[in-house]
This record gives structure tokens, sequence and C-alpha cells, in this order.
């Protein structure tokens, strides 16, 4: 689009009155009440410097996720069309997000990610001890694709390899490896002293952050699923699909974020594929980190905190029952888990 500097400047004034906006710190968006959903504070209207990816006057709603790729549809949407100017607009343009990210100011979101290429021999496995010992079904080699090496790939040998795909493309893997973490413990302390090589635990892809990855992101529909539980790692994921019986799914899923804590990459690929609720259901012991959690994503969703009561525990030590009991009377909205987690001190 292009614009002399004065109508520019006309069109922000206009806008800033029209929808009682403020500007951001860094001045680069127009920050106000959406003017679909109604949220104050979500909305914001692009006006910072154009650059092939930003396009000025691009709006996001970051409560309820509408976007706008165009000055003339927001216009359109909020009544004043007479601000329209004629524009040559690239219709092309595919909207880039990551720059409205208002509340982020200069730290843009970048979710791209690179293919990753999984270790060389890797083939799947449906049966496999280490895994038959955590409890895998057949449906659970069906849906949550895992591997090994074959003893072909000494970097690999004795891991077992779960792909994280995304958009059906492999953008990285976790190995983990078959040891107990008290095996491994006490055979690197041993090996430490004989100067030996150590085992690691994880043998994970190092080419796209994980911090950018959920797994299972794909069982997320885009405008179907309304409620995501969230937990740590890939055991969690597959012990709750398994257990919540939740394969076919389309309303629910169940996602990790690889630790307990969820960043602005991730809290953004969950809001872009229309996610209304989220459950937290980090491990029992993790309570400073499901409070921090929680409140980061109670900007974008309604959260519930599936409240793991025994701290020594996580969802594949539960029985199905146990589950099904916090799922029916123990989900907290983030206020009430506060309050009891301060009543038990
Ligand atoms: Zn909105």
């Amino acid at each position: 689009m292009i614009l002399t500097k004065t109508e520019t400047q006309y069109l922000i004034e206009e806008l800033t009155r029209h929808l009682s906006a403020q500007r951001d710190g860094g001045n680069k968006n127009l920050i106000c009440r959406c003017p679909y959903c109604g949220k104050e504070g979500k909305f914001g209207i692009y006006i910072g410097k154009e650059s092939q990816r930003k396009r000025q006057f691009m709006s996001h709603c970051f409560s309820c996720g509408r976007s706008n790729q165009t000055l003339g549809r927001l216009l359109e949407d909020i009544g004043r069309m007479d601000l329209a100017v004629t524009q040559t607009i690239d219709l092309e343009a595919e909207l880039n997000p990551e720059l409205l990210f208002p509340l982020e100011q200069d730290d843009e979101i970048d979710d791209s990610l690179g293919i990753v290429e999984l270790p060389d021999f890797y083939r799947r496995t449906f049966s496999h001890p280490y895994l038959k010992n955590r409890g895998f079904s057949m449906d659970d080699y069906e849906y949550f694709p895992v591997g090994t090496t074959k003893g072909l790939n000494r970097r690999f040998d004795d891991y077992v390899i779960f792909p994280v795909i995304d958009e059906g493309d492999t953008v990285g893997y976790v190995a983990r490896h078959i040891w107990s973490k008290d095996e491994i413990d006490s055979y690197n302390r041993k090996a430490k002293i004989r100067g030996e090589y150590q085992i690691r635990r994880f043998n994970n892809s190092t080419q796209n952050d994980f911090i950018k990855l959920l797994y299972n992101y794909d069982a997320v529909i885009e405008d179907e699923t309304d409620t995501v539980i969230i937990v740590e790692g890939i055991f969690d994921v597959v012990a709750l699909t398994r257990k919540l019986e939740l394969y076919d799914s389309r309303e629910i899923a169940v996602v990790a974020t690889f630790g307990k804590k969820i960043s602005n990459v991730q809290i953004y690929k969950l809001q872009s594929k229309g996610v209304k609720t989220v459950v937290l259901g980090y491990d029992g012991d993790a309570v400073e980190a499901i409070k921090q959690t929680a409140s980061e994503l109670a900007s974008y969703f309604d959260v519930l905190i599936a409240d793991i009561a025994d701290p020594t525990k996580d969802w594949q030590d539960l029985t199905r029952a146990e589950i099904f009991e916090i799922f029916a009377h123990r989900l907290k909205t983030p206020l009430e888990y506060k309050l009891t987690k301060i009543q038990q001190r």
C-alpha cells in the first residue's frame, strides 16, 4: 500500500480516536479493545515501518485470534469506509503474525521451523521392551510414531526415538535412553571415575529450539479442537491419551511443552488453531511452575489446572480411575489452585 506520510499520520490519528487506542512502548502498534471480541488491550494494529514481512495497518487480536491483512478490511468492519484510500494491495501477501505480538514489542514471534532428518538407520518400531514396560499399547505405537536405529548407529544404540511432527513434517526428535534415570546416574558415577564416556538420558535433535515445538501438535485440529491438555513430556501425552481414550478425539487433544514452561511461540501455535480452553497438567511437584504458566496462559485462553494431588506422581503413574477423578472433580481455576496450595502449607 502506498500512502503519503500525511495520509498515514491522518489514518493513525483517526484510528486512535475511533478505537480509543494507545501506542505500545515501541511505538509500533496501536493497542485497543478488539472490535470483534470486545477484549480490552488485545487488538494490535501495526503502525511501524513497512518491510517485506510487515505491512502497515495489518491487525491481529491476541484474544480471539482474528487477523486482518489489509486496512480496508478493518475499516469495513469498524464502519469507517470513509477513511479508505485507493491502495495497491498485494492480495497474495501472507499474513505473518509474528510482527503483531504487541505485548512483545521488540521481541518478534518467530515460529518458523526447519525440517529435521531422523538419525541414520531410524526404523519405526511397533514393539519394544522398554516401551512395553512403560505401558505402550498397540494404539500408542500407531498414533505416536517411535523407532530405533536397530544397532546400526552407535550414537543411538539403546535409545528410543520419537519424531516431533508439525503439519506433517518432522521438525525434531526426542531420543530417550532405555535405562532408568537411576541406572544411568549410577553408571555415570563409575564411568566418571574411570574417565570414560558418560551416558546421556536424552540425545535429542538440535536444529530447532524445542521452545518452538509442541509434541502431538497435529492432533490439534484447526477450528475443531476446543480444549488442549498441556503436559510436560511425550510419555505424559501418550499415557493421558491412552487413559482418557482421546486417540480419535477432535475436540480434545494432549500436547507437551518439553518441560514445565510454555513459550510465546507455543502459545501462539495453539491460539492460531483456535483453541479456547487449556487444561494445565504439569506434574504434581511443579507448583510454582504451574502458577507461573497458568498466569501466562490466562491472557489468551480459559485456563483450568488438573491438580495431581500427590507431588511424587505424574500421568504415567496414575490409574485410569484416578485420572478420571482428577478431571471430574479436581479441575481448578488458577485462583482456586493458588488458594489450595496456600492452605496446604
Ligand atoms: Zn478479539
